[in-house]
């Protein structure tokens, strides 16, 4: 085993040491730099995240510039990466770290999983890439490679499989060099020993693989247990007056929390009685407080936020009384805005997708929008 592990070591090294990406954040150790890549890359792909990271460290180069922004200014520049909690975390992990410890990222374990928004994997992984500490990381892609490197048959998904995991992830380190060998160990799961069809041919570690000894590639790890989705049905009513839109900040608990919206809600469902329009009516002064008319539908957009399908209904109308004009006060969760300023508000993702139909020429009525 002592054999084994140290030849896994110095292929992969050597391997990741020619054949390594060039992305942004492996250019620095700055551990505010490589927490807020890691923060970005969860759920989502690399080439997604370069250009948001560019701008993010562009706005915000250290700790205290990001705590110093208001959360508004953080979301507008997250706006399109999803998974908006990352965001928010960030931004109050910055706050704690500027309170806590003068602005400099800390540098002990405990110390940085204390911050909101880190656990175990962000935490090795930021103080293994930035100051080599001899910490393991766990995430999908080493899931898989771990797996299929010991030809791990249990199920990944359960506590007891990813305990194993972990101590796996443990045992391999080696002495030094961590942090390369971290980001080689992930780095081969990105790119060559991917969930389906492996390129064992390309492998640096072919000759230690087990799972490609046993012709059990396949078949390593166990597939995950698939996704139920759930069909939904929802409704967004763009309401008119004197060539403003209402937009409604996202409240805690709501899907987009701290982002700003077209009222938003579910549709009538079958059960219910009355029609659509005295639905809606009701729904937007549930929200809002006003009363409108409704008009005819814009578009439809068909989109997908974690395991919701969602059919998203949206709706033109007008004031009819309880207008309030634009306020000035910056808590309220309503606003009145003119279209050619959404763009300086952090919206949903289906809220941009209307802003820009406001905005561009008039589509047609009625249309539909397929998104991601
Ligand atoms: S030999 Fe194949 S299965 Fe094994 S680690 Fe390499 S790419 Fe993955």
């Amino acid at each position: 085993m002592p054999v084994w592990r140290r030849s896994l070591a110095i292929s992969l090294l050597r391997w990741f040491r020619k054949s390594a990406r060039d992305l942004p954040w492996r250019r620095t150790r700055d551990l505010y730099a490589i927490w807020i890549s890691e923060i970005m890359l969860q759920q989502t792909q690399v080439a997604t995240v370069i250009p948001y990271w560019e701008r993010f460290m562009s706005r915000f180069p250290d700790v205290q510039n990001l705590a110093a922004a208001r959360e508004q200014e953080v979301l507008k520049l997250w706006e399109g990466l999803g998974y908006y909690r990352r965001a928010r975390q960030l931004h109050l992990a910055a706050r704690q770290i500027a309170a806590q410890h003068n602005g400099a990222f800390p540098m002990s374990l405990a110390e940085v999983r204390s911050l909101p928004g880190i656990g175990r994997y962000t935490a090795g992984a930021i103080l293994s890439i930035g100051l080599d500490q001899r910490l393991p990381i766990l995430e999908a892609n080493t899931i898989r490679v771990l797996s299929r490197l010991t030809g791990y048959r249990g199920d990944v998904g359960t506590t007891a499989g990813q305990r194993h995991l972990w101590s796996i992830a443990e045992a391999i380190l080696p002495r030094r060099q961590c942090g390369a060998f971290n980001q080689a160990l992930m780095e081969l799961g990105s790119e060559i020993c991917t969930p389906r069809s492996a390129q064992c041919n390309l492998c640096p570690v072919m000759e230690l693989c087990q799972a490609h000894r046993d012709k059990a590639v396949d078949r390593i790890p166990l597939p995950a247990k698939r996704t139920n989705y759930e069909e939904a049905n929802e409704v967004a009513v763009v309401i008119r007056h004197r060539g403003r839109v209402l937009l409604r900040q996202c409240q805690s608990g709501e899907r987009w929390a701290g982002l700003w919206d077209f009222p938003r809600f579910a549709a009538p469902g079958e059960q219910q009685n009355g029609s659509l329009g005295r639905h809606i009516r009701s729904e937007v002064r549930r929200l809002t407080g006003f009363e409108i008319q409704t008009k005819s539908r814009l578009v439809t957009i068909k989109h997908g936020v974690t395991r919701f399908r969602i059919t998203l209904d949206c709706y033109e109308a007008t004031l009819l009384r309880g207008a309030r004009q634009t306020t000035s006060c910056q808590s309220e969760p309503i606003r009145w805005v003119a279209p050619r300023l959404l763009g300086e508000y952090p919206l949903s993702v289906t809220g941009r997708k209307i802003s820009r139909l406001l905005t561009e020429k008039q589509p047609t009525r009625g249309s539909q929008v397929q998104s991601a």
